[in-house]
């Protein structure tokens, strides 16, 4: 690539608000999603001299394979036909359904979960299992405590990943990486008020951070401008010797429900 052709490519991502290119393989990709480990960018802005203002946008040269970035006027029904019939990943390989995520979608109040278990899987519905339920026994429960008017189909639901983990084994970093970028679509697309990451797998892919969730929970984090409250996840919850565990979970829920619905 001439020098002219690399600085086409970075002011199109410029434009798109991602500051370093990195490279991956033999390929070069966007922004590499905060689960990931950030390795050092290999083009950057500070590398070249200062770009005069433009009053015209550039088109990315032809020869660059794009990576598949949010784009304008972006819409939960356009991701999930951009997910398609994924076979991005292994994880394609036992799923029955894909699950994209369930309920409100203009709600204030997004939770996220780490991927779908066994009866998500087969519903092709988020939280509907045993920690689904105590998920909605949460929402519902404190809302009514709280004197909040709302229930589990006001907010949404969805995960990290779509499709289920062999074994309900934790995704791997690849495979959070390729989902967490439709993640973030529907993060952005939603503008939520305020988004609750359910469990360690949720809050390593919104916030990028490696801390646990006993360090992270009960205080507000930001994804992009979007307040973030970590707890913890329902399946552990549901595990008899964690009733501290659970108290607390309340007390971040309340924190939350409060923010957004007071
Ligand atoms: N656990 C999750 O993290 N997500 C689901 O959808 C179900 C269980």
């Amino acid at each position: 690539m001439s020098p002219d052709d690399i600085r086409r490519v970075l002011e199109f991502y410029q434009d798109l608000g991602i500051k370093s290119i990195y490279r991956r393989g033999s390929q070069l990709t966007a922004a590499a999603p905060a689960s990931v480990a950030e390795p050092e960018p290999i083009l950057s802005f500070d590398d070249l001299p200062p770009v005069p203002p433009r009053t015209m946008r550039v088109s990315p040269p032809a020869m660059i394979d794009l990576i598949p970035l949010a784009p304008v006027n972006d819409s939960l029904e356009r991701i999930r036909t951009d997910i398609g019939d994924c076979k991005r990943c292994r994880l394609c390989e036992g799923r029955n359904k894909i699950v994209f995520g369930s309920g409100n979608e203009n709600s204030s109040l997004v939770f996220v979960g780490e991927g779908p278990g066994a009866d998500e899987d087969a519903s092709g519905l988020p939280f509907v299992g045993r920690a689904g339920q105590l998920l909605t026994q949460m929402i519902e429960g404190t809302a009514l405590k709280e004197g909040i008017a709302i229930k589990r189909p006001d907010v949404y639901i969805c995960n990290v990943v779509k499709c289920r983990p062999p074994e309900n084994r934790a995704p791997q970093p690849d495979e959070m990486e390729i989902c967490g970028q439709f993640l973030f679509r529907q993060l952005s697309a939603m503008k939520p008020k305020a988004i609750c990451a359910l469990g360690s797998t949720a809050a390593k892919a919104v916030l990028g951070t490696k801390e646990g969730v006993t360090k992270l929970r009960g205080n507000w984090h930001k994804w992009r401008d979007i307040p973030v409250m970590v707890t913890y996840h329902p399946s552990y919850l549901l595990r008899p010797y964690n009733q501290n565990a659970k108290r607390e979970a309340w007390e971040d829920l309340k924190k939350v429900l409060h923010f957004v619905y007071d």
